[in-house]
Parts: C-alpha cells; structure tokens; sequence
C-alpha cells in the first residue's frame, strides 16, 4: 500500500464520522451527537493508524474503546437500548434518537459504505467472545444460520406486543430487556463458541442484527481484495479468517461475503501482500 493510500483510509473514515457527528448535532440541536460520533469516529481512526503501522492488536482496541463505551457508558448508564429490541421500539414510537440513528449509521446505510466493520470493531457482543480462544473456526460451518431468523422475529413480536397491550413503562421494560437481552448474548455466545470451537458462531446462527447486516454488507464500498498476479494460492487467507469468507474470489458473490467483518486478518496473514 503506498504512503497516500496509507493515510486515505483513517482519515476518510474520520471524515465520514464526523459529517455525521455534525449534521446530527445541528439537525437535532443536540450537542450528545457531536460527542458521540466524534468520540467513536476518533476511536476508529486510532484503531485504522494502528493497523497501518502493523500493531497487531490495533483492532481489538478499537472494540474496547467503542463496545465499552456503548455497553457501559450508553447502555447502563444512559438506559438506551441499542439491541434490536430497541431499535423496534424507538421506530414504532416514531423517535428518530438512540437505537433507531444507531442502527441507520452502524447496520443499515452504514454497511453499504463500510460492510461489517461494525461487527469488527465494534461490537460490545463481539468484544467479549473474541477473547475466547477459537479465533480460527476449528470445525465446518454449519448449516444453522435460520436460528437468526427466528431471533429476530423473536425481538420484533417482543415489542409490537407490548404496544399492543399498551404496557405502561415502556422505557423501564426496554432497560431490563437491555439487561437480560445482553447477558443471555454473551451465555449463548460462550456457549457456541466452545460447542463449535468457533468464537464467531453467534455471530454466524444466532445474531437477529445480520438480517440488516448482509444484505446491505452485499454492496459495501470497502471490501478486501485479491490480486491475483500475486496470490500463490498458497490458502493462508481461508484458515485465519473467523468467518470462512473465500477472500481469494473478488466477485460480491463469493462464498460468505457477506460475512466479512474486515478484521484483516487475512491481509496481515497473507504472505505475497496479495490482498
Ligand atoms: S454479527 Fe451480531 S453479535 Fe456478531 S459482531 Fe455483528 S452485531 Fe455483533
Ligand atoms: S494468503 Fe495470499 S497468496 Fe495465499 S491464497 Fe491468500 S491471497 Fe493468495
Ligand atoms: S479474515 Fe479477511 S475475509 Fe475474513 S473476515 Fe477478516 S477481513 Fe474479512
């Protein structure tokens, strides 16, 4: 990658973050927006520097400081919820704050620019099974990936069925659902991870976010590529990658491209600088 492009990249994605920041700061008057888009653009950037200069972990510091910051900061200590549930709810009450802007930028429009980098670096889900120790799936994939469907359902019957039965403290409910929503994650996640030696199988089965995610991820502006003058085929790409994409084959159709969460695992593993 040559210097120019070295610096394009963080500094685009910084750019992006904050016309958000500011648009939504003045279009809501609302100073929160600015801080928030900016703090999470900043993170993003640091993390994408990092990258740049090789640091290995430069990744998972970016999950820490956003998914900690979202978990604990937003979630426990502003009470917005930002799992799907609450994305339901804030829709059907015709609010355009919290979870329902987080889901347009993050895993909505966001995707079709930068794919599920919200998966890789972001996710306060993710933050935690990526500790476990399958980073690299150990068995095949498995043929289960309708559970998602039934997930979100799931989270959508929830709430329109609260609306239905006009349950009083709403806010309340979305806070406890917030609660137990997360911890149920994180013990199906772990769970997964060690049944399948696949830290990623959450994310893989069960996750109701990807039925936004892949579809939109389908037409991402940034997506990781394969030249195919240098690429030996040597495989050192497909064993590393946590989500099984056939990063070698550039078409959008390749085999779970949908899936690729631009860890660039693969890029740094790649030994001809192919990708
Ligand atoms: S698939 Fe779901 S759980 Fe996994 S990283 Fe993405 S949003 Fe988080
Ligand atoms: S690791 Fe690099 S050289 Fe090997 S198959 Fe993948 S892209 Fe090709
Ligand atoms: S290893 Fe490569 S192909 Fe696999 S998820 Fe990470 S960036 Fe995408």
């Amino acid at each position: 990658m040559n210097t120019r492009r070295k610096w394009l990249a963080p500094f685009g994605m910084w750019i992006v973050f904050e016309i958000v920041a500011v648009t939504l700061w003045l279009t809501k008057d609302n100073l929160f927006y600015l801080l928030n888009f900016s703090y999470i653009g900043t993170s993003i950037t640091v993390g994408l520097l990092l990258f740049q200069f090789n640091y290995k972990h430069a990744r998972r510091i970016v999950q820490l400081l956003v998914g900690l910051y979202m978990l604990i900061y937003l979630g426990l200590i502003c009470q917005e919820n930002m799992q799907i549930e609450g994305f339901w709810y804030y829709l059907f009450t015709g609010v355009f704050e919290a979870a329902t802007i987080h889901y347009a930028v993050a895993k909505i429009f966001g995707p079709l620019l930068f794919g599920r980098g919200w998966c890789g670096y972001a996710c306060w889900t993710a933050m935690v099974l990526d500790f476990l120790p399958y980073k690299k799936p150990q068995a095949a994939r498995k043929k289960i990936g309708f559970i998602r469907y039934i997930t979100f359902s799931f989270s959508l019957f929830f709430v329109v069925l609260l609306f239905l039965n006009h349950v009083e403290n709403m806010e309340k409910i979305m806070f406890i659902a917030f609660i137990v929503g997360n911890i149920l994650y994180y013990i199906v996640g772990i769970i997964l991870a060690f049944l399948f030696k696949d830290n990623r199988a959450f994310c893989k089965y069960i996750c109701p976010v990807t039925i936004f995610l892949k579809p939109m991820s389908y037409f991402s502006v940034v997506r990781v590529k394969c030249d195919k003058e240098k690429c030996i085929s040597c495989g050192k790409c497909k064993k590393v990658c946590p989500m099984n994409v056939d990063i070698i084959d550039n078409s959008r159709k390749r085999k779970n491209g949908t899936e690729c969460i631009l860890c660039m695992e693969c890029v740094r593993t790649c030994p001809r600088k192919a990708l």
